[in-house]
């Protein structure tokens, strides 16, 4: 991914270029595996050590409301975080928490009376279950 690249779809999206929300894109495009607000803190702070904590959160924040950046809840433990690229779904694995991308595909809406006046955007599905590893340790025993 290219640096004007970035640029321009931060720009595209109503928000200002600065140093430290490229930062923040440029590392999650970099790394597909779905870091943690903390980890992205980390690793952007290993570049630049001038931003800070709050700055790194804060942009995350902002690129999640852009719709450049998407989060994956995950329960009971920290939020991870995707840049977009591709559109996919996620499988999050039980045991050790591991979150994978699923090829996407469309989920057919449900019908027009349960959504009301809702405005449906997208529908992202999260798969549940055990991971390769961890289902191959399971019938390993
Ligand atoms: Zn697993
Ligand atoms: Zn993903």
């Amino acid at each position: 991914m290219k640096a004007e690249t970035i640029q321009r779809s931060l720009e595209d999206s109503g928000l200002r270029c600065t140093a430290q929300r490229y930062a923040v894109m440029a590392f999650l495009m970099e790394h597909k595996g779905h870091p943690t607000a903390a980890e992205i803190f980390e690793g952007v702070n290993r570049l630049d050590p001038r931003s800070s904590r709050a700055t790194t959160y804060n942009n995350l924040r902002d690129l999640v409301k852009a719709g450049l950046v998407s989060e994956v809840a995950v329960e009971g433990r920290a939020g991870r975080f995707d840049a977009k690229g591709t559109r996919h779904h996620h499988f999050i694995c039980d045991r050790c928490g591991s979150v994978e991308d699923m090829d996407w595909y469309n989920v057919p809406k449900p019908a027009s009376r349960s959504l009301g006046k809702r405005v449906v955007r997208e529908c992202q599905l999260i798969f549940r279950g055990l991971c390769t590893k961890c289902a191959a340790r399971r019938a390993s025993r």
